[in-house]
């Protein structure tokens, strides 16, 4: 498998779109329910509780594209910017949009407050599945990826296990990009649980709720336990409740890993065009703003 940068990051973010278009059609339900409707759910087509078209994306493509520009526009990091572009996305009425991020976004509309204090209520899934472009950018420099990643976190979530759980996750990006494999994704994942044991997924808990653990254990479990994109995400948006961002994470890290040339052409074909395009063309500005080093201020 000779896979490059390009090829690992792009299959990571095109991942995250068809994880997010085909969980979305399941979200909320339960495993048993989708057995009974589907089989097995493995089709981009649309429809769910938020009744969308075949291959719209929900918030989790969308907030990652509204960071990712942020970051391009900026040439770099700017946090305001970030904020803003998160302020614009709502007055845009996303199709759908979570509590916590609605809260955030609309305090610092309010107020221009660019993080609140610690909330016990904020421990949702709602900054990690939007950290993407952070992890691209910052690829070789640990230190930038920590204090973005933290930053563009608080804006709407600011709990230890969101942080931990989208810190983990993005290194283990990183260590993909890098082409070195599973091992260090492992080590990651080990690393969060021995600080946080809740995350601890062996055995698998089954819980694919929004709770920043339940999404990751959910993740990491079907990650480890399937040898091929399409399992990988097929695998766990079969689990239901948060399926559209648990299938959102699981194709960043499949796509990541196995390169974008293993996510199936019949769901890349299901994506609505002009997505298709914003995701190409932001991986080549993410990782160009990469190259040059820019992403440290
Ligand atoms: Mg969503
Ligand atoms: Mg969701």
């Amino acid at each position: 498998m000779n896979l490059t940068l390009k090829d690992r990051a792009l299959g990571a973010y095109l991942g995250l779109a068809c994880g997010d278009a085909l969980g979305a059609t399941v979200e909320f339900m339960t495993p048993e329910r989708i057995r009974a409707e589907y089989g097995v759910h493995r089709d981009i087509i649309g429809g769910g509780w938020l009744t969308l078209r075949p291959g719209q994306i929900t918030d989790d493509t969308e907030m990652s594209i509204a960071l990712a520009q942020a970051m391009i526009d900026s040439g770099g990091w700017d946090l305001t910017r970030v904020a803003d572009a998160f302020a614009d996305w709502l007055r845009s009425s996303p199709v759908d949009i979570g509590n916590t991020c609605r809260r955030g976004i609309r305090r610092y509309i309010k107020t221009g407050a660019l993080a609140g204090p610690v909330n016990e209520a904020e421990a949702g899934n709602g900054a990690c599945m939007r950290n993407l472009p952070v992890a691209i950018a910052t690829l070789g420099d640990a230190r930038a990826f920590e204090r973005q990643t933290l930053e563009q976190c608080h804006l709407t979530h600011h709990h230890p296990l969101s942080d931990a759980g989208t810190l983990c996750l993005g290194r283990m990006l990183q260590a993909l990009f890098a082409g070195d494999g599973i091992a260090p994704c492992r080590q990651q994942a080990e690393d969060l649980i021995d600080a946080h044991p809740e995350f601890q997924f062996d055995p698998y808990p089954g819980r694919a709720g929004g709770y920043i653990v339940d999404t990751l254990q959910t993740v990491f479990h079907y990650f480890f336990h399937t040898d091929s994109f399409e399992a990988c995400v097929t695998e766990t948006v079969n689990r239901g409740e948060d399926a559209d961002t648990t299938g959102a994470l699981a194709g960043m890290l499949a796509g990541a890993h196995y390169g974008v040339d293993a996510i199936p052409p019949r769901w890349l074909a299901q994506l609505e065009p002009a997505i298709s395009r914003t995701l190409k063309r932001q991986t080549d500005a993410l990782l160009k703003l990469n190259q040059s080093g820019r992403t440290v201020d």
